[in-house]
């Protein structure tokens, strides 16, 4: 395998992880409404995930890479992914807003991870296009994982109130 080839495969996996992420917020933003900025933010991410699964086909695409047969969370990081987020995200605790940003926290770190390694990665093959794809996209990851960071600590103090006013409803 040629280091082309590596980073072409990481690319795969950066595709197949943002279609996952797309399902995944998409899921999470339905359980939101009682969290109205958290609900927005996610919505904004949904959107911006999109965009990032569209720049990457184009990537991969340019690469000669067919994607037709690409599906969310397939590949070596789609099985880290339901290893990692899988269980929590289907456990419909009754904490599951919580356990879901804490999930979406994670699962940036994650996808910075990824992005920090094919920049890394297209600038050694001399893939100037993939690296600048991927330093727009790891911004976005990077502003998300920060507002997480900022919100985290409001958004279970929120749940928590409303655990202790309705306990049967404080998720929904
Ligand atoms: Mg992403
Ligand atoms: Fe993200």
């Amino acid at each position: 395998m040629t280091a082309r080839d590596n980073v072409i495969s990481w690319l795969r996996d950066a595709y197949a992880m943002e279609m996952h992420a797309v399902e995944m917020l998409k899921r999470q933003s339905e359980r939101l409404k009682h969290y109205p900025e958290f609900e927005a933010r996610v919505k904004q991410h949904v959107g911006e995930s999109e965009g990032q699964a569209d720049v990457l086909r184009t990537c991969l695409q340019s690469l000669g890479t067919d994607v037709s047969r690409i599906k969310a969370g397939a590949g070596w990081l789609g099985g880290n992914l339901q290893a990692i987020f899988g269980s929590v995200a289907g456990a419909m605790a009754g904490d599951e807003v919580v356990k879901g940003a804490m999930v979406g926290y994670a699962f940036e770190h994650f996808e910075i991870a990824s992005y920090r390694t094919l920049i890394a990665g297209a600038e050694e093959c001399g893939l100037a296009e993939v690296k600048e794809a991927c330093t727009k996209i790891l911004r976005e990851e990077e502003a998300m994982q920060q507002w997480l960071a900022e919100h985290l600590p409001s958004i279970t103090v929120q749940f928590l109130k409303r655990t202790e006013l309705a306990p049967e409803k404080a998720n929904r």
